[in-house]
């Protein structure tokens, strides 16, 4: 009877484990299989016969080992390896990963892929051994919309630089960043000069492949730790992060002339465009910063266009 019963419970055991969609295994601290699940059998390459004692990376086909043509846990790469330290950290250090997501790179058929998993550890007893029992789950679909989503949400449509709503949230973190670690940055809108002319005489088709053109121009032109966007209109906005006002000014000389030098099939004239550039001062809000370099701006619109002028000193403006 009671054998009878253990047997019952070994079945719905096994067919509970073959029935679950989470991939199981179970790791040893050298991250070889010692048991799975038929849900994790798909993620593998070899015959089932061949995965018993392998180690994880060599059977899910990791990157770094086949890149570098080593075995998993010999590459320059596997002490960074998350899913080898959090099953190093369930065995030794009795400490769990709940839920975590991994990014990794694995050859599928072939191909590299960067897959996307969510997954836990936790000690087992496995025989008379410390072992590491890890769940893994492919989310690889959902973290992929879930980026272009986030992609599209801080994306301009028509230029493909950040959007309005995105820089404005960037500017406020780089403002707080710098109240505390003291550092400067400058801010910059650039706006196009007779932009209006440009829709009047070759229509808008033709405008929006200026807005799109200057816009990659601009793009080409920064840093990458710039924060380059487009403020509204034919108006765009740049952060740039540790730039004092000597050096900002030089950016945008460059950049007003490497606009002014692009040329157009289509527009018979040189596009143009007019600058304001301010630095940061500490303590100074959003709202002031964005007023003196706007009004840099129409200083240089005012000052004939194509140009660049300096905000004034929030420093000296208080002093007065
Ligand atoms: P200024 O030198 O004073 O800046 O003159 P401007 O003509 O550039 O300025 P104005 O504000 O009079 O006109 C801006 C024009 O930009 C009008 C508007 O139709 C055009 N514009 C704004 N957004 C877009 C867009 O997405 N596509 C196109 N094609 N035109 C746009
Ligand atoms: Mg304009
Ligand atoms: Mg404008």
């Amino acid at each position: 009877m009671k054998i009878e019963k253990l047997r019952k419970q070994k079945e719905f055991l096994e067919t509970l484990m073959d029935n679950l969609e989470t991939k199981m295994f179970v790791f040893n601290e050298d991250m070889e299989v010692q048991e799975l699940n038929k849900s994790s059998e798909k993620m593998i390459a070899l015959d089932l016969n061949d995965i018993y004692g392998k180690k994880c990376g060599d059977l899910l086909q990791c990157a770094n080992a086949i890149e570098e043509n080593k075995r998993c846990g010999e590459t320059s790469k596997c002490h960074k390896c998350h899913l080898r330290n959090s099953v190093y950290d369930s065995i030794f250090k009795d400490s769990h990963t709940n839920k975590k997501i991994l990014s990794r790179e694995d050859y599928v058929c072939g191909i590299k892929e960067e897959k996307f998993f969510l997954y836990s550890s936790k000690k087992i007893a496995y025989g008379n051994q410390d072992m590491s029992l890890v769940l893994i789950d492919d989310i690889t679909e959902i973290e992929k919309s879930r980026k272009k989503l986030h992609q599209l949400s801080i994306t301009d449509e028509l230029t493909g630089v950040y959007n309005r709503r995105f820089i404005f949230e960037s500017i406020r973190k780089e403002i707080s960043r710098s109240e505390r670690t003291g550092g400067i940055y400058s801010l910059m809108l650039i706006d196009i000069d007779f932009f209006k002319k440009v829709n009047d005489l070759c229509g808008h088709v033709e405008g929006d492949a200026v807005l799109k053109t200057i816009a990659s121009e601009i793009k080409n032109n920064i840093r990458d730790m710039d924060l380059f966007g487009r403020f509204g209109g034919e108006e765009f906005i740049l952060l740039l992060p540790e730039t004092d006002l000597k050096l900002a000014f030089l950016c945008a000389e460059r950049l007003r002339k490497a606009i002014e030098n692009i040329s157009f099939s289509k527009v018979d004239h040189p596009v143009t465009v007019s600058i304001g550039v301010g630095q940061y001062f500490k303590g100074e809000a959003l709202d002031d910063i964005l007023d003196r370099v706007d009004k840099a701006l129409y200083k240089a619109k005012k000052n004939g266009r194509n140009r660049v002028e300096v905000a004034e000193n929030a420093k000296a403006l208080q002093d007065s």
